[in-house]
């Protein structure tokens, strides 16, 4: 039996190629794909100037689908469930993973991050997709091409916001820079969970349109001034908290200049960007006095449940394009050049 994937074969290469369907485990389950969504991961993955392993990669890891086949020692799934795939595929027993904080998980070492769908182990940019059954979270009715985002679009905006509750009163002022797939839907959640008020940060018009439509109270261009201006609409305080979706150098600065004392400044972005922070007093525009700045990575299977909840409502939304399994190509290009509105998804 085969099946089409979408495949990293060489870097920066990406091949539809059919393939053998996977083979399950005992644990596991296969799904047949309903949709998967692009992430700036996978185009960082695809621009790597080396190969990703020894064979051709499947690559995405938001996945949406339906139980297709469960492996012969799971118990508590059926086929025809609908649902989508969590994407830290952690070891589930060591103490971070019992606490509930899977994407840290222990055996995943200090700086690396836990087995993920499609950077590692095959993802779902294909019919089918093995994935284990432990990693599988009902989405009930929903369409699988609004879920799939909900995978990480959703999940990773909804960690860093929870991780800066205490910051987010109501009152204050959160700060979303860069209105992509994950910064549109931390700009609903925000709304969703908070009453601080929410300003978008983007360097291009149309994704501020988005983000007003996600329902930011204020959206402002990047650029020079962008900092003063953020002052200025919290009392030259600054932000109770800035979130960073995209993490370049002009971005981890920005945050730096903006985040108020004793807030919250979040790297969610991978971009690298260096934020300059140093011990000293700031005196200036440097990180004031109690902030603090964490690097959230991914989420909680609890958060990804949540968001799922959240969209069951209609409290979140992601703004979807979608292209054939066939047309990656083309929508990793829009994606690249800054001209996708909100998540492309793919359709096998
Ligand atoms: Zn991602
Ligand atoms: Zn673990």
């Amino acid at each position: 039996m085969s099946m089409r994937a979408m495949q990293l074969t060489a870097p920066g290469t990406l091949e539809l190629r059919t393939v053998p369907i996977p083979e399950l485990g005992p644990d596991d389950l296969l799904l047949r794909v309903g949709a998967a969504g692009i992430c700036h991961s996978d185009s960082f993955v695809l621009g790597l100037p080396y190969p990703m392993g020894d064979r051709p990669l499947t690559l995405g890891h938001e996945i949406a689908g339906t139980i297709e086949t469960v492996g012969t020692a799971v118990a508590d799934r059926v086929v025809g469930e609908r649902g989508i795939v969590y994407l830290c595929w952690s070891c589930g027993v060591c103490r971070e993973c019992l606490g509930g904080n899977e994407n840290v998980c222990l055996a995943a070492g200090r700086t690396a991050m836990p087995p993920c769908p499609g950077l590692g182990p095959d993802g779902g940019m294909a019919e089918y997709v093995r994935i284990p059954a432990r990693s599988f979270v009902p989405i009930g009715d929903l369409d699988f091409a609004a879920a799939a985002p909900l995978a990480d679009a959703a999940l990773t905006p909804m960690h860093a916001i929870r991780g800066a509750m205490d910051q987010l009163r109501p009152g204050g002022t959160a700060v979303a820079i860069g209105i992509g797939g994950l910064g549109h839907v931390a700009v609903q959640l925000l709304k969703a969970l908070t009453e601080a008020t929410v300003l978008a940060v983007d360097v291009d018009p149309d994704k501020l349109a988005l983000a007003t439509a996600c329902g930011a109270d204020h959206t402002l261009l990047a650029g020079e001034g962008a900092a003063a201006a953020i002052l200025d609409r919290t009392d030259g305080r600054g932000a109770e908290a800035v979130f960073d979706f995209v993490g370049s150098d002009a971005t981890a600065r920005l945050a730096v200049e903006t985040v108020a004392p004793n807030g919250a400044y979040r790297m969610v972005g991978l971009a690298g960007g260096v934020p300059g922070i140093d011990s000293g007093p700031a005196g200036g525009p440097g990180l004031p006095w109690g902030a603090t700045v964490r690097k959230s990575y991914g989420g909680t299977r609890t958060d990804l449940i949540d968001v799922v909840a959240l969209a069951a409502t209609g409290a979140v939304r992601a703004e979807i394009e979608r292209f054939d399994l066939a047309d990656a190509r083309t929508a990793f290009d829009r994606l690249d050049s800054g001209t996708i509105r909100g998540r492309a998804v793919l359709i096998p």
